[in-house]
């Protein structure tokens, strides 16, 4: 079964996908007409499994996989004063490494085939998630004082060289990620507009993640979080906000007028209990809704198959603005077009990816539903986003690549990759 491009979220019984040596979809249709069409080909065949296009992860901190467990059941406020003192006196090239490539595994699992990354040394962040096979697009974390101990003039020079030497090309692009408007002052946030002007780029930004975040930048700026971004001239298609848990109903109409997306991380959100973003308002006025796993040091896991569920389940129970419980918020076809396709728009990234349709690259996964936690199956989605885990995700390809083979990695040794983070926890607990 696949995605018909003809109809979003709709299924195709029995179907099947042609890939070409480029990497990219050749045809789509039913089995029968491919297979006949395309003899001679090798063919896999996926018995009881649904075939989804891969799922874009638009919020993380990779490398945080080391950081996993050390400032559990606390507020973003006391959580970030244990994280940050933490990664200035630990962090390396080498332990970026490390983490990167044990989260690359971890979303590979789940059935991430593109990542947005927000951390330091992303070229060791690059590296490593190449090895393993996943797309990560990211670049610069612009944040003074931050553990790359850059002064801002270095920074800046920095970012200038990244945009310069990892021009966008197919399903990459590169991207700018100031930390947030509490975290980067207004005349830097400027100074980052007028780098990114011109570049093909994403802007990566947290905003509005806690209600005290915007009582914070009121009293010291006078203004509200994203009035500050906008001021700077950085709120536009090319942005995307992670959390937007606290923005209000004109503010939600300024994300989708901007054309800008809001990367929606559910368990990060419950876990620091930072509140519930109104993704139901976003959604009816028009924004673009992504959804994504932060990081593994504030969300644990990073499982965004499991995002999924908590999405469709947290909106129609508990969402927040006006309306209350409504369990026809969110169904499953709307939580995984935000999984796919809103996560391919968030980033700019729609003509290559998001949705399996002849030309874009094969980003695909192969989930087998035979499984006790979601036969019989009625409805493929609603079985993904509702019963569906990770062990379930059995072959996973990025651009045609297959990176996951029925269940075992293909470019690195799973174990080896997991002792290494366990010998960079130890080490690091030690420190
Ligand atoms: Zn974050």
């Amino acid at each position: 079964m696949a995605g018909d491009p003809a109809s979003p979220g709709a299924t195709l019984p029995d179907g099947a996908v042609v890939v070409g040596a480029d990497g990219r979809i050749v045809s789509v249709g039913p089995a029968a007409d491919i297979v006949e069409a395309h003899l001679g080909l090798p063919v896999d065949r996926f018995e009881r499994h649904v075939l989804l296009p891969g799922l874009v992860n638009t919020h993380a901190h990779l490398a945080m996989t080391m950081f996993r467990g050390t400032a559990d059941d606390r507020d973003l406020a006391d959580f970030l004063a244990i994280v940050m003192p933490l990664e200035a006196r630990t962090l390396t090239r080498g332990h970026v490494q490390v983490g990167t490539r044990a989260a690359a595994v971890e979303l590979v699992r789940s059935g991430v085939t593109t990542s947005l990354d927000m951390y330091f040394h992303a070229t060791a962040g690059v590296a490593a998630a190449a090895e393993v096979g996943l797309r990560v697009l990211s670049g610069p974390t612009i944040i003074e004082g931050g553990p790359s101990t850059l002064p801002w003039d270095d920074l800046m020079a920095y970012a200038s060289d990244w945009l310069r030497t990892h021009p966008s090309e197919g399903a990459w692009r590169p991207t700018i990620a100031p930390h947030g408007t509490y975290t980067v002052s207004p005349g830097q946030l400027s100074e980052v507009a007028e780098l990114v002007a011109g570049h093909d780029c994403i802007v990566q930004i947290h905003l509005s993640e806690t209600e005290a975040e915007n009582a914070m930048v009121l009293e010291r700026l006078g203004r509200r979080p994203l009035d500050v971004l906008d001021d700077a001239g950085l709120l536009g298609p090319d942005t995307v906000l992670a959390h937007g848990v606290h923005l209000d109903p004109a503010e939600q109409a300024r994300v989708a007028a901007a054309g800008a997306a809001v990367a929606h991380c559910p368990v990060s959100n419950l876990k620091l209990a930072s509140g519930v973003a109104p993704v139901p308002g976003l959604l009816a006025a028009g924004a673009t809704v992504a959804l994504g796993t932060d990081g593994a040091a504030s969300a644990n896991d990073l499982d965004l198959l499991g995002v999924l569920r908590l999405t469709a389940l947290l909106h129609k129970g508990a969402p927040s603005g006006p309306g209350g419980p409504d369990a026809t918020n969110l169904p499953a076809a709307t939580v995984l077009r935000a999984a796919t396709l809103g996560g391919a728009e968030a980033a700019g990234i729609e003509a290559h990816t998001g949705s399996i349709e002849v030309g874009k690259l094969a980003d695909l996964v192969a989930v087998d539903l035979s499984d006790p936690s979601t036969e019989p199956v009625l409805d493929p989605l609603a079985a993904v986003v509702y019963g569906a885990s990770r062990h379930q995700v059995r072959s996973v390809w990025v651009a045609g690549e297959r990176v996951l083979d029925d269940g075992r990695f293909v470019s690195v040794d799973e174990r080896d990759v997991v002792a290494s983070l366990r010998r960079l926890g130890d080490e690091l607990h030690q420190s």
